[in-house]
């Protein structure tokens, strides 16, 4: 794509843009006059950043939830946001011309490429169990990386080596950094992540020309800086002592809390339930299962989903607020439980809730890649 009316003749609406950068800069904790700025950056053809995006040991399921994204004008702002020179699963080409297309962007484009890596990277026998085109996938990223500006890897399995890292771990699978260790790298872990942590993080370094700030674990503050418990809707429920039993049973279908099925949210640093999936409508919390901690490396696939995480104050304290009690005082309302556990987001909902508020009328056509 080279410029901004070929987005709108990909059928995404101008109202459609300016949702998303909204959500991306409220996402990023930006101030509201921002968002003309995040807007900019996004028109500017010139400013498109290259893309090389690798799979190794994964299911694609990263791709699959960016695509299959139930607001189609998400994949479309994504894909056509960058330029995305090479995608094993999306490219047209093959064989010989797919290898031909990704070595000609790493050469036109060295030291200025993103590299995305979805999928975990086999270690033992020098690499062997994963190859594409008769190279490894150790060999593979390697050779990417020389080149590239910085490295996104995309879900748990290239961020921390994902389920073939459990033990036995047969093929010695590892996450992009610990092989790699003179570039930058941004971990977006989840399986699947949300898209929009993908997108805002390469809005971000396409607005600013810089990195988002990182925690300890290479994952961007602006979507792992908070736990999922922080900001989850079913937190009245813990607070006030009221725990889901067993899956379908009354206090599961009531709403309450899941953490003692197992939920991982107060161990998991994550934004799902601020951003959800399915262009906000839903996330697994919500419709009823508990989180699997799947954005930490130690949880997911390696600690069971029933069993619980450690924390410091799994009853109410003494002195919380009563919570408005009905049912003979066992039990909130659910729809009073929703809008506390709404109220007790922070500013990155409210921006996003602001930006769900548009209208979804169809534009009228003529605004159309107007600037405002
Ligand atoms: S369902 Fe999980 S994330 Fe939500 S309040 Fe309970 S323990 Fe926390």
């Amino acid at each position: 794509m080279k410029n901004i009316d070929d987005l709108w003749k990909s059928g995404v609406t101008r109202r459609d843009f300016v949702k998303t950068c909204m959500t991306v800069s409220a996402m990023l904790g930006l101030p509201f006059s921002m968002v003309s700025k995040v807007a900019a950056a996004a028109q500017n053809a010139d400013g498109r950043p290259a893309v090389i995006w690798l799979h190794f040991q994964e299911c694609t399921g990263c791709s699959e939830s960016l695509l299959r994204s139930s607001h189609p004008s998400v994949a479309s702002l994504i894909l056509d946001m960058i330029s995305l020179d090479y995608h094993e699963t999306l490219m047209a080409g093959s064989g010989h011309q797919a290898e031909k297309s990704l070595h000609d962007s790493m050469t036109a484009n060295k030291g200025k490429y993103i590299l995305v890596v979805e999928g975990g990277i086999p270690t033992k026998d020098n690499g062997i169990y994963c190859k594409v085109a008769g190279k490894t996938a150790l060999e593979s990223l390697r050779t990417a990386a020389e080149g590239a500006v910085a490295i996104i890897p995309i879900g748990t399995c290239a961020s921390y080596g994902g389920i073939q890292s459990v033990g036995p771990n047969p093929t010695g699978a590892v996450g992009v950094r610990d092989i790699i260790k003179d570039k930058p790298i941004i971990n977006i872990p989840g399986c699947p992540p949300n898209p929009y942590n993908f997108l805002s993080t390469v809005l971000y370094y396409v607005t600013f020309k810089k990195l988002p700030e990182l925690d300890q674990l290479g994952r961007p503050k602006f979507a792992y800086g908070r736990r999922i418990h922080e900001h989850c809707e079913r937190r009245p429920h813990f607070d006030a002592g009221r725990f889901s039993k067993a899956f379908g049973d009354p206090t599961h279908a009531e709403g309450y809390c899941l953490y003692k099925l197992g939920c991982k949210g107060p161990a998991t640093y994550a934004n799902c339930s601020v951003t959800r999936f399915n262009d906000g409508v839903a996330w697994p919390v919500g419709i009823g299962h508990p989180c699997i901690g799947c954005t930490e490396p130690d949880l997911l696939f390696k600690t069971a989903i029933a069993d619980k995480v450690q924390i410091h104050e799994p009853t109410p304290f003494d002195s919380y607020a009563p919570v408005d009690l009905k049912d003979k005082g066992k039990g909130a309302d659910p729809l009073t439980t929703g809008v506390i556990g709404l109220a007790a987001g922070a500013a990155i909902g409210a921006g996003i809730m602001l930006a769900k508020k548009l209208p979804d009328a169809p534009d009228k056509g003529d605004d159309h890649g107007k600037t405002e």
